[in-house]
């Protein structure tokens, strides 16, 4: 059996974004409260019955918390244009080695959100 299984994790950080238009309001510094969505994907283990247990994930994510929570994006190395969907990457290039990934999610705001699949 072959299932999807999906975390939710937070944090929060401020950041500017330094490519947009001058006068976008997202060129000024401000703070988002980041929601990120990890999903991993795999054969279910018939003897426990699990793809693997969720702790993992958070686990797998505590390294890049520490990393990304209550910081200035913008000086995370990596991070120099701190848009969404280059934090997807972020994420996922660090979480790649670890977790079957199949998808990484970020929502900056309730209504928008960004997925990335380990795609160029
Ligand atoms: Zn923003």
């Amino acid at each position: 059996m072959r299932v999807t299984l999906c975390k939710e994790l937070r944090f929060e950080a401020a950041h500017l974004l330094p490519r947009v238009p001058e006068g976008h309001k997202c060129r000024r510094l401000h703070g988002h409260s980041y929601r990120v969505e990890i999903e991993v994907e795999g054969e279910v283990d018939p003897e426990t019955g699990w793809l693997l247990d969720y702790a993992e994930i958070g686990q797998a994510f505590s390294p890049l918390h520490a990393a990304l929570d209550h910081r200035y994006l913008n000086e995370v190395e990596g991070l120099e244009n701190p848009t969404s969907e280059n934090l997807a990457r972020w994420i996922w290039e660090r979480l790649a080695r670890v977790l079957p990934l199949a998808a990484v999610r970020v929502a900056e705001t309730c209504t928008s959100s960004c997925t990335y699949r380990g795609e160029e």
